[in-house]
């Protein structure tokens, strides 16, 4: 039977990490992956495997000044991305271009191939700006993919949701003015979680106006907090009517995760991941990528990330 789901896996994806012991470590994939076998799930998805962007596909949303400064931070190894969260380390260009180039492929795979669903564990890097890294995104993939849909596939209307426990203030700064971008952001309330941002006023600009839904959550939010907020989450994206679903799902929304304050289970993911692929089914030819995100306990990350990818083989 043919797979619905390609799910993309390989060292060169999780080499995007800042070491042994960081919260952002590489082992972050294997976390993931060894339990991705222990479920048997690896049998019922197909395996695509990580491919480096070229610098021109990465320059479709970042400023070529900002991609030099990538590189000759990755050719040193030494110092900062930006002002003190995300380290270079060397060959950070390679690995960033690397998960930039996958999630391109999974695209290229919803729209032209076999595989309207796709995963990426590591990838979802919502905090990168065009011109500067932050919060340990160099490149923000999600903002490089919106830009490659409209420019190399016709595809215009776009929504992103992001249920990372951090506000996705890379894509929402970056597209507050288009209005065929729908974002649909569940996160900790920026007035006690970084990057501070992402109020429930903040709702587009100029003609994108109403096209943004900002869902702060107090901390210690659960899975009954995050089924109250949900209806409304599916309600704006069936309304906007997509031709492409970009799902950001972090996990360090998930209680037990080292740096935020949120209390969901996996279920609160899972949920979410079986009401988009149906709405992508109904709107968006079935075309939906989900991006692993954030999530730093590697229980969570391994338990939530695949509850996620069972839906996507389930629903
Ligand atoms: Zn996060």
């Amino acid at each position: 039977m043919q797979q619905k789901v390609q799910l993309y896996i390989g060292p060169q994806l999780a080499c995007y990490g800042f070491g042994e012991g960081h919260p952002f470590g590489p082992d972050r994939m294997d976390a993931f992956w060894q339990e991705t076998l222990r479920q048997g799930l690896d049998k019922r998805v197909s395996i695509g495997a990580p491919v480096m962007a070229e610098r021109q596909a990465i320059e479709r949303f970042h400023t070529p000044e900002y991609v030099d400064r990538v590189i000759a931070c990755s050719e040193s190894g030494a110092g900062y991305l930006d002002y003190g969260d995300t380290p270079a380390f060397k060959g950070i260009y390679e690995a960033a271009a690397t998960v930039v180039g996958t999630v391109l492929a999974a695209a290229e795979e919803a729209i032209n191939g076999t595989h309207k669903r796709c995963f990426i564990p590591i990838a979802g890097l919502h905090h990168a700006r065009r011109n500067m890294a932050a919060g340990f995104c160099a490149f923000n993939d999600a903002g490089v993919l919106i830009e490659t849909l409209r420019s190399q596939h016709n595809t215009q209307r776009i929504a992103y949701v992001d249920i990372d426990a951090h506000h996705g203030d890379g894509v929402f700064y970056a597209f507050e003015d288009d209005p065929d971008l729908c974002f649909v952001d569940i996160h900790e309330d920026g007035a006690h979680l970084y990057p501070g941002t992402g109020f429930s006023d903040e709702t587009g600009k100029g003609s994108a106006k109403g096209s943004k839904l900002n869902l702060p959550m107090r901390p210690g939010a659960n899975d009954a907090d995050f089924l109250k907020a949900w209806p409304e989450a599916q309600t704006f994206i069936r309304a906007f009517k997509p031709e492409f679903i970009i799902f950001q799902c972090g996990v360090d929304s998930i209680e037990g995760d080292p740096i935020t304050d949120m209390r969901f289970t996996p279920q609160s993911h899972a949920h979410a991941a079986a009401a988009l692929c149906h709405i992508a089914d109904k709107f968006s030819q079935s075309r939906i990528i989900a991006l692993g995100g954030g999530g730093y306990n590697r229980t969570n990350l391994a338990t939530a990330w695949n509850a996620v990818l069972k839906q996507m083989c389930d629903c």
